[in-house]
């Protein structure tokens, strides 16, 4: 089969750095059963502007009456990006959105300065019950930014353009740009978040721009990415900042995430749902929180 090239300059091969499982399962309130991708596996400085990504499901729920998920909780000096594949998530926050997030539909918050929100599963799911599979992404902010007022923009499914490959697969554009195709999110620095999906045996090739940190995430199926081999549920490859072009080959139907972005070389600082740069800044935002600068659900 003949490679189908994605891009106008061609560049050299991305270097694989690593691949890796989840460094951690556990609960994200009694809603969220994820494997997270990093940063517990030691990931985290090859992946900036990238803090942390979440793998909830492929899981089953029971119907219940009462809605699964995480109460009110706060975020500050970042993003938090959902990308619903099954189930509905509902949302609403401190800064006064709410919404539903639809299979397909992605959330991308800008918690900046501070919003407190929750995040449940949605009333018609938690009663009919089926299998919820979602992603959250945190995305760092620069140190510019991250006081900033809250932010929210809710990309439904339909927003999202498609690139298709000449082979059967496609991407969706999120984030970023693909073949002139630009995704409907608004970012404070340079990144690209697709959703790609390739049939058994296609082979593409995707180009991001040089200087971007890169991660493949592989949600399901059985493919490589420059010769690095992800298979099964839940895996990682991270690639270096050098050249542009990534090459994949898939044995079976594999469904991928895609992030790339110019790193945000600054200090971290990081407790919980904060993320700052400095600890005198963690210790105001614990202090804001605790006083109520956060406002009210
Ligand atoms: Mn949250």
């Amino acid at each position: 089969m003949s490679t189908i090239t994605h891009t106008t300059t061609a560049t050299q091969q991305k270097k694989v750095l690593g691949t890796y499982g989840p460094g951690s399962t556990h609960w994200v309130g009694d809603g969220f059963p994820v494997r997270n991708l990093f940063p517990s596996n030691g990931i985290q400085l090859e992946v900036s502007p990238f803090l942390m990504l979440d793998y909830a499901g492929p899981q089953y729920f029971k119907a219940a009456a009462q809605p699964r998920g995480v109460g009110e909780h706060p975020h500050r000096g970042f993003e938090t990006v959902t990308i619903a594949y099954q189930g509905s998530v509902a949302h609403r926050d401190s800064a006064g959105n709410s919404g539903v997030i639809y299979p397909g539909d992605v959330q991308w918050m800008t918690a900046a300065s501070g919003v407190l929100h929750e995040e449940m599963h949605e009333a018609e799911f938690t009663r009919s019950g089926g299998t919820f599979e979602m992603i959250q992404l945190w995305v760092n902010l620069p140190a510019a930014n991250k006081m900033s007022k809250p932010g929210y923009q809710a990309i439904t499914k339909e927003q999202i353009p498609v690139v298709p490959f000449a082979t059967g697969g496609h991407a969706r554009i999120i984030a970023g740009s693909l073949d002139g195709a630009g995704g409907p999110a608004k970012t404070f620095t340079p990144l690209n978040v697709w959703d790609v999906e390739l049939k058994a045996g296609e082979r593409v090739e995707l180009d991001v721009p040089e200087g971007h940190n890169t991660a493949v995430v592989l949600r399901k199926g059985d493919a490589t990415v420059n010769g690095a081999k992800l298979s099964g549920e839940a895996r990682i490859a991270t690639l270096g900042q050098e050249g542009g072009t990534m090459v994949f080959e898939a044995t079976v139907d594999s469904a991928l995430v895609l992030l790339s972005g110019e790193p945000i070389n600054e200090p971290i600082a990081n407790y919980g749902p904060f993320v700052m740069n400095t600890r005198q800044e963690i210790l105001q935002a614990v202090e804001d929180f605790n006083s109520g600068r956060f406002g009210q659900l």
